[in-house]
């Protein structure tokens, strides 16, 4: 018999069967997640809780597992959402001022799913204000703390998640990405998270920051586990015009079977040229990278150099194509329509101009100036246009390196976890997190970031890039891994 505070820190299967054996009940693990939410408070990574609501589902998941009838593999789990992850009846905040009192009247696609699969959704996790940020410092809740060091950021914009997964609080919590968001606090908090190919999760109720990067996905101890989330939230909804209408992969698609998960003969893996300089890269990042790259040799995987010619101009792309969604995207927070309305103004100018400067911080600011600037009549053609143009490229130099391999295989940050405050007063740098995630968010690629050790005491990840719809590769490859390391059991010291 497991206590549920024990199994609560172990991976979804063990849940599944401790539920389904009757060891203990889903009310028992919810219980068990609530207090962890509370005795790890101070990390920050939860803004927002629904102790009766999740009591309750977590009630009537037990009638059904006492029935013999689970909805699915996470009937009963405690789960996270994200604070741009809409619920009905819940706060949306996404850290931002200008949405501080905002009650969801509709759930998110995401939302609809995770409940019917049984899934007991226990709160909402910090981030970067509107996900435009890399350390989960820039939100009205105050910065989320690393379980491995409080006085380093979790990364963003989805830190919350990732520290409310790496310290045990959910074994399973959702983020969104749009430029590196999942992966990025992945590889900082030392947990697994995947980025699926844009259109394959829908983005109803998911709140717009870059319309064409943006794309829901999982943070949870393992790859394996990230892959039994994915069958759950993917799929084809009508709502979103962007969502592929694809069925939702199953468990089985998604990876192999216990029995050939470890050998990965056969499967040719690229290594960027780009990707790899020294320079650019901690050497304590480079180190770790390179011993997974050794281990999945010996797991049988093949690994030639390849090339993505455009590589440098990744960061730059995307910072004016998400920048130009972002203005047009943030343009209904008005105080009309939406969220926070100022107090005694003059008239309708003054309304809009005093609801958006009182809302709105200094980074969604400077990003809401800068997409306006590249979409104005004199610039458009100069940046917008150029930019989309250099996205095409970026996509065409994927589509050739997947012609001679499987997957590609880099670092997922060129750092560890910076501390909270280096780089607040300095954007470039901050922007500059993302060197190595944002061309999958570009070419609507899939992603997932593996934990491979630690630099300094801190954790470390590699990214897995796979083509699109190709989550089974990569989702492959780092379970195989998993199967033949124990990084990813690691768990950051219980103090703070
Ligand atoms: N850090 C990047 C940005 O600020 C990515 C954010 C994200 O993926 N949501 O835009």
């Amino acid at each position: 018999m497991s206590s549920a505070k024990t199994l609560l820190a172990g991976s979804l299967g063990e849940q599944r069967e401790g539920l389904d054996r009757g060891d203990v009940r889903a009310l028992d693990l919810a219980l068990a997640s609530l207090d962890r939410i509370s005795a790890r408070a101070a990390l920050a990574a939860v803004v927002a809780r629904r102790d009766e609501a999740a009591l309750a589902s977590a009630e009537a998941s037990d009638k059904r597992i006492a029935a013999g009838k689970p909805l699915s593999a996470l009937d009963g789990i405690p789960v996270l959402l994200k604070d741009n992850i809409v619920q009905a009846g819940e706060s949306a905040s996404c850290a931002s001022r200008i949405l501080e009192n905002y009650v969801s009247p509709f759930d998110a696609g995401v939302t609809e799913r995770l409940q019917a699969a049984g899934a007991i959704i226990v709160g909402r996790t910090n981030m970067d204000e509107f996900a435009m940020g890399s350390s989960t410092e820039n939100s009205i809740h105050g910065p989320s703390h690393n379980p491995w060091g409080t006085d380093r950021t979790c990364g963003g914009s989805s830190g919350g998640s990732a520290a409310a997964v790496s310290a045990g609080l959910v074994p399973l919590a959702f983020g969104s990405d749009t430029g590196g968001s999942i992966r990025q606090p992945a590889s900082f908090c030392g947990v697994a998270g995947l980025r699926p190919t844009y259109g394959r999760v829908s983005r109803w109720g998911l709140v717009a920051y870059a319309s064409s990067l943006d794309q829901i996905g999982p943070l949870a101890r393992s790859v394996s586990d990230c892959a039994i989330a994915l069958a759950a939230i993917a799929g084809h909804d009508e709502r979103d015009s962007t969502s592929i209408p694809e069925a939702a992969p199953t468990l089985g698609d998604l990876l192999k079977s216990d029995a050939s998960k470890g050998d990965l003969s056969g499967v040719v893996i690229g290594l960027p040229r780009e990707y790899f300089v020294e320079e650019g890269v901690e050497p304590g990042v480079l180190a770790r990278v390179r011993e997974a790259i050794a281990s999945l040799e010996a797991a049988g995987a093949t690994f030639k150099e390849i090339s993505l010619p455009h590589t440098a101009y990744t960061i730059a792309t995307y910072y004016l194509i998400a920048t130009a969604e972002a203005s047009s995207n943030l343009a209904r927070f008005d105080g009309v329509r939406y969220g926070r309305r100022a107090d005694h103004v003059k008239d309708l100018a003054d309304l809009y101009e005093r609801s958006r400067s009182e809302g709105f911080s200094a980074e969604v600011k400077r990003r809401i100036l800068l997409g306006t600037y590249v979409l104005s009549a004199g610039y458009y053609d100069a940046y917008y246009v150029k930019a989309q143009r250099v996205r095409t490229l970026i996509r065409r130099d994927f589509e050739a390196a997947f012609e001679t391999c499987d997957a590609i295989l880099t670092p997922t940050t060129p750092e560890i976890a910076f501390p909270l405050g280096a780089k607040s007063d300095d954007p470039l740098s901050m922007y500059l997190s993302d060197v190595y995630t944002v061309s999958a968010n570009l070419a609507g690629l899939p992603g997932l970031s593996v934990p491979c050790g630690q630099s300094e005491g801190m954790p470390v990840g590699f990214q897995l890039l796979g083509p699109a719809l190709g989550e089974a590769a990569i989702l492959r490859i780092g379970d195989a891994y998993q199967s033949r390391t124990e990084h990813h059991l690691a768990s950051p010291p219980e103090k703070i």
